[in-house]
C-alpha cells in the first residue's frame, strides 16, 4: 500500500484536539513552534450556524428526541458516544466497561459538564495517606501555578471556601442557587453534608473581547455559540490561530502508530485520512499524544517496531495499565412540595449551581478515599420529548391512568415539571494494576487498526463507597420530605456503582512516576523511554481524586509543554 509522506517536518505534532490538546496546541503555538494538529473527527465550531444546536426547541429535533445518533439526544455536541459505528472495542470475560469517544475538533470538551475543579494537596500523596495505590512524584505546589493560570485564562465560576483539600482559585462570581438547588442545601446541611457554590468554567463575567458571557441557556452540552462555556476549539484553538499561531489542521486524520527511526527516537505519525481512506505520515521533532487516555495507550501498543518490540514507551510493560474511571452512583426523587410549582425562567447554566465537596474523615470509615455530591434536577430549558413519563410519579398517588394525550397529558406534565431532583456521587477509586486495556490481537477497526481490549473490575472499596453514596442519599432526600424515584439499589446490584467507564473519567493507562520500570511517562508527562514523545491527556494520572479530571489534565499539559518549549531551547529533544 502506498503511503503519502508530507515532506514538511513540524516542530511538534498535536495527536487529538480536546482538553489536552487544544491546551498543547495554545502554549505551543504561541511559543512561535509550527504545529500539525491531528484529529479524527471534523471540525466543529459551537457559532457555526450549520452545526449549531443550542436553542433549538425540541420539535426541531429530527426524531423529537430520541437518541438516535447521539447518545444524550440529537442536540448533544458529541460527536461519537460509547459505541461508534465500524471502531468497536472488546472487553475480557465478564468485564462490562464502557468507553466514550467524542470524535470532533474539541474532542468531549464540546459537551463536558463543565465541573471544573483543582485536586488538592492530599490528592497527590494519598498512598502517603492510607497506604493504597502510589503517589504522584509531583505535589500540589508544583501544578498549583499552573491551576492559576487555568482559571485566569479560561474562566471558572466559583468561591474560595479555604477547605483543606479543595483548593481555592481565581473565581467569577457563581449564579445563585435555584429552587431545587436549596432544597437540596438545606436538607443536605442537616445532615452534616457541607454545600457550597459549585466550580464550573463558565463565564459569569467578561473576560476578554473574543468571548460572550453566560446568557443561561441551561444548554452547556449543545455548546456555547457564545464561546461563553470552555470547549477547547472556542477557547484555546480558535484563538491560537488568531494570535497567528502556525498550526496546521488535519481533521479527519485517525493517527494509527507514532513512527521511529532506527534510534528508536520518534520521527512522526501516520495516519489514516477518513475521507480517502489512504495512509498519510507526517514528521515532527516531537510528538504529543492527547487522544485521551485509552486511544493514546492505543497508538503506543499498536507503534511496535524492532526498536521498540513491545509497543512504544512500554518497557514497563505498564501502557495501558492502571486504568481507573471514577466511581459513580445516582438516585433521583421528586419533592411533593414543589408539585404545580409555578413555571419561569430559573436563569441557569448547563450544569449544578452548588454541589457538596468531600465532608468527611476515613477514619472512621469502611473504604478508602472519597466522593463529590453532583446535584441536577429543578425546571430547566425544554427539553427532548416530554422530558418524564408522567405514571412514573402518578403510581404514587395511586392514579394509575396512563397520562393520556392532549388536555389531561398537558396538566400532568405541568403538575410534575420542575419538582425533580437528582443527586450523583461522583468518587476516587483505587488504581489496580489489574484493571487494564490492551490491544485484541484478534480484532481492528474499519481502517484496519487492532482496537483495544478492556479488563477491568471494582473492588471492594469502591463498593462500600457506593453503598454510602446511597446510605448518604437517602439521608438527604429524607430530610427534603422528597420520594424516591427508584428502589435503594442492594447489595446484589453492588449499590448499584456504575459500569467503569460510565462516568467517562477514565484516566492512568500512562501513569507518571519518576522510576521507569514503574511508571510510563515521567513528572512532565514525557516517555522515559523515548524523549521526544509526550502524553498530555489523563493517561499520565496516578491517582485520580474524587474531582473530574479535566482542569488537572489542562494544568498539566500547559506545564508539559513549557518544559517542550524548554527542551527545544536546550537542544535535548
Ligand atoms: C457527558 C460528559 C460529561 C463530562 N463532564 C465533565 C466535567 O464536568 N468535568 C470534567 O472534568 N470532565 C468531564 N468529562 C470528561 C472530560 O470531557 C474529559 O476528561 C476530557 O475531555 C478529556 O480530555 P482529553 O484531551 O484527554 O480527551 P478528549 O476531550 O476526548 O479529546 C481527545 C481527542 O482526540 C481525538 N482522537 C482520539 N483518537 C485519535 C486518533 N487515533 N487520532 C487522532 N485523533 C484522535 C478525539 O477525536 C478527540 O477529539 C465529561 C465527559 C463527558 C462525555
Ligand atoms: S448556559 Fe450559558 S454558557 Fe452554557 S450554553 Fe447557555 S449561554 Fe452558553
Amino acid at each position: 500500500m502506498e503511503i503519502k509522506e508530507n515532506p514538511k517536518e513540524y516542530d511538534v505534532i498535536i495527536v487529538g484536539s480536546g482538553a489536552g490538546g487544544g491546551m498543547a496546541t495554545k502554549i505551543l503555538s504561541e511559543a512561535g513552534l509550527s504545529i500539525a494538529l491531528v484529529e479524527a473527527g471534523p471540525y466543529y465550531d459551537p457559532a457555526n450556524p450549520e452545526q449549531m444546536t443550542q436553542m433549538k426547541w425540541p420539535y426541531e429535533s429530527p426524531r423529537r428526541g430520541g437518541s438516535t445518533t447521539r447518545p444524550f439526544g440529537d442536540f448533544d455536541q458529541a460527536y461519537g458516544g460509547w459505541d461508534i459505528e465500524g471502531e468497536p472495542y472488546s472487553q475480557v470475560g465478564d468485564t462490562d466497561f464502557r468507553w466514550f469517544r467524542s470524535r470532533m475538533l474539541g474532542g468531549r470538551t464540546n459537551h463536558w459538564g463543565r465541573i471544573s475543579l483543582r485536586f488538592g494537596p492530599n490528592d497527590f500523596k494519598k498512598k502517603s495517606i492510607d497506604g493504597l495505590g502510589e503517589d504522584w512524584p509531583i505535589s500540589y505546589d508544583d501544578i498549583k501555578p499552573y491551576y492559576d493560570k487555568v482559571d485566569k485564562l479560561i474562566g471558572v465560576f466559583g468561591t474560595n471556601e479555604n477547605l483543606p483539600n479543595d483548593p481555592d482559585g481565581f473565581f467569577l462570581p457563581p449564579p445563585k442557587p435555584r429552587l431545587h438547588e436549596l432544597f437540596y442545601t438545606k436538607a443536605a446541611r442537616k445532615s452534616n453534608v457541607k454545600v457550597i457554590p459549585s466550580r464550573l468554567s463558565v463565564l459569569t463575567k467578561r473576560i476578554n473581547k473574543d468571548r460572550g458571557v453566560c446568557f443561561y441557556c441551561n444548554q452547556c452540552a449543545r455548546s456555547c455559540m457564545a464561546y461563553a462555556d470552555f470547549s477547547s476549539g472556542s477557547v484555546l484553538i480558535f484563538p491560537a490561530q488568531k494570535s497567528g499561531g502556525q498550526i496546521d489542521m488535519y481533521v479527519n486524520s485517525m493517527v494509527r502508530t507514532v513512527t521511529t527511526n532506527s534510534e528508536g527516537k520518534a520521527t512522526g505519525v501516520s495516519f489514516i485520512n477518513k475521507e480517502d481512506e489512504k495512509e498519510y505520515k507526517l514528521k515532527g521533532k516531537v510528538v504529543v499524544l492527547a487522544a485521551s487516555a485509552c486511544s493514546s495507550a492505543r497508538i503506543l501498543l499498536n507503534s511496535k517496531s524492532k526498536q521498540h518490540p513491545n509497543g512504544l514507551g512500554n518497557s514497563s510493560d505498564l501502557v495501558g495499565k492502571y486504568l481507573h474511571d471514577s466511581t459513580g452512583g445516582d438516585m433521583m426523587a421528586f419533592i411533593p412540595e414543589l408539585i404545580d410549582r409555578k413555571t419561569y425562567n430559573e436563569d441557569g447554566v448547563g450544569g449544578m449551581h452548588v454541589y457538596s465537596p468531600w465532608w468527611l474523615d476515613n477514619k472512621n470509615l469502611d473504604f478508602a478515599r472519597g466522593y463529590h455530591i453532583e446535584v441536577w434536577g429543578g425546571l430547566g430549558a425544554p427539553s427532548y420529548g416530554t422530558g418524564f413519563n408522567v405514571n412514573s410519579f402518578n403510581k404514587f398517588f395511586g392514579l394509575n391512568k396512563a397520562g393520556g394525550y392532549g388536555n389531561v397529558l398537558r396538566s400532568d406534565m405541568k403538575k410534575y415539571y420542575g419538582s425533580t431532583i437528582g443527586l450523583s456521587g461522583r468518587g476516587e477509586s483505587i488504581a489496580q494494576k489489574t484493571n487494564y486495556c490492551e490491544i485484541d490481537p484478534k480484532k481492528v477497526d474499519k481502517f484496519g487498526v487492532p482496537v483495544l481490549r478492556f479488563n477491568y473490575k471494582w473492588t471492594e472499596n469502591e463498593i462500600k463507597q457506593a453503598k454510602h453514596m446511597q446510605d448518604t442519599f437517602e439521608e438527604v432526600i429524607h430530610n427534603m420530605n422528597a420520594i424516591p424515584m427508584w428502589n435503594k439499589p442492594g447489595k446484589e446490584s453492588n449499590y448499584g456503582i456504575n459500569k467503569p467507564g460510565l462516568i467517562i473519567h477514565e484516566v492512568g493507562t500512562t501513569r507518571m512516576g519518576n522510576d521507569p520500570k514503574n511508571s510510563v511517562v515521567n513528572q512532565y508527562e514525557q516517555l522515559h523511554d523515548v524523549p521526544n514523545v509526550f502524553v498530555v491527556d489523563a493517561g499520565p494520572f496516578v491517582s485520580q481524586a474524587d474531582k473530574n479530571p479535566t482542569w488537572t489534565i489542562m494544568a498539566l499539559a500547559w506545564r508539559s509543554s513549557e518544559y517542550i518549549i524548554d527542551q527545544l531551547k536546550k537542544q535535548n529533544i
